[in-house]
């Protein structure tokens, strides 16, 4: 039997009230490429923005096998029982639909929180590009704030661009390191390095206690040597342990120091500012993008200007200007 379609007020009022159920079936709206899905699912959202807003968002990156859901299980843990409150824990992986199935926010990996009941746990959503990936992750932290959630962590993996898109939608920046042959600051492009609000180098246990605590006065030491964030705030280096549950403490009480630090100094503000203004721009440069590859009349178009272009008989300008005119043209019409 078709279960009963909600309604935008059904949603909006289930959300509001907290219920997960609910949460979760206004996500997968959100995730949905269907037309009418993301009609119904913009409705809900502007709806649920008047509830939303009062939360941390904490992004958490690393390169795979960093330890990331080990340490996002412990660290989700601690912080319920420390401050109370309920958890959203989201991710962004937008190699996700290559690799089929997403390899981050995945439950299983996290056993404690998949089972907490102050935890709501969702993985990467896996149609389309960076852009639309990380779009809709951050229209389901407006959702889930509007359920109440207070804390939101967005996991994503160390490698490039999608760290980009997280540091775009968070409070906090944490950055998930380790110790490694010596080498360990070639690894990790200087870029991301910038982005981070906190460096943590992880699996500071056992024999690889000293290591990490080298590794941790390199990045310190490399700090140094970048400009001073626009925050006012200077990024710190700690060692922890994810697997074995120590130094956690230190690793959130820098995190919530900064929060105090920034919301004292108005830059928290500031950057929720920022970032809406940027998420503006982004789903304008999303949809203009969308719209264009997806016309008929483009997708036509498209394969031969290209073949004209590499056989050099239109230039890469002239090409796009024919492409162009005939999608605005398309417009008029
Ligand atoms: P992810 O790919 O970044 O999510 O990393 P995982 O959380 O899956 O961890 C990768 C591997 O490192 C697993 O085998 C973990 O058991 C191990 N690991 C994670 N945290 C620690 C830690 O603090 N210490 C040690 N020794 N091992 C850890």
């Amino acid at each position: 039997r078709k279960r009963r379609e909600l309604s935008v007020a059904d949603f909006v009022e289930g959300i509001v009230k907290g219920d997960v159920t609910v949460l979760s079936q206004a996500v997968t709206l959100v995730e949905s490429v269907k037309p009418d899905h993301q009609v119904v699912a913009q409705e809900v959202i502007e709806k649920c923005l008047p509830y939303s807003g009062n939360s941390v968002r904490i992004g958490i990156s690393g390169v795979p096998g960093a330890g990331k859901s080990t340490s996002i299980d412990v660290f989700g843990v601690y912080v319920l029982e420390k401050y109370g409150g309920k958890l959203a824990v989201l991710a962004i992986d937008p190699s996700s639909e290559r690799s089929k199935g997403s390899i981050l926010g995945d439950k299983t990996r996290m056993e404690q929180l998949s089972v907490h009941p102050k935890s709501f746990v969702r993985p990467s959503p896996s149609a389309g590009s960076l852009g639309g990936v990380a779009r809709k992750t951050r229209e389901t932290i407006v959702l889930c704030e509007a359920a109440g959630f207070d804390k939101i962590f967005v996991e994503t993996v160390g490698v490039g661009q999608s760290e980009t898109a997280v540091h775009s939608m968070v409070d906090f920046f944490l950055l998930i390191q380790l110790a490694g042959t010596g080498d360990e600051l070639q690894g990790i492009k200087r870029g991301i390095m910038e982005m981070a609000d906190g460096i943590v180098i992880n699996k500071a246990d056992g024999d690889n206690l000293e290591r990490a605590k080298l590794a941790a006065t390199q990045f310190r030491n490399a700090l140094h040597l970048f400009p001073a964030p626009e925050s006012g705030w200077k990024p710190q280096v700690l060692t922890y342990s994810g697997f074995y549950n120590l130094g956690v403490k230190e690793v959130w009480d820098m995190v919530y120091k900064y929060i105090d630090f920034v919301k004292e100094n108005g830059y928290f503000e500031y950057r929720r500012n920022e970032q809406s203004k940027y998420w503006m721009y982004e789903t304008i440069n999303e949809q203009l993008r969308d719209s264009f590859y997806h016309n008929p009349q483009i997708q036509k178009m498209l394969e031969e200007k290209e073949g004209q272009v590499l056989q050099g008989n239109l230039t890469s300008f002239v090409a796009a200007k024919n492409l162009l005119d005939t999608y605005f043209d398309g417009l008029k019409s």
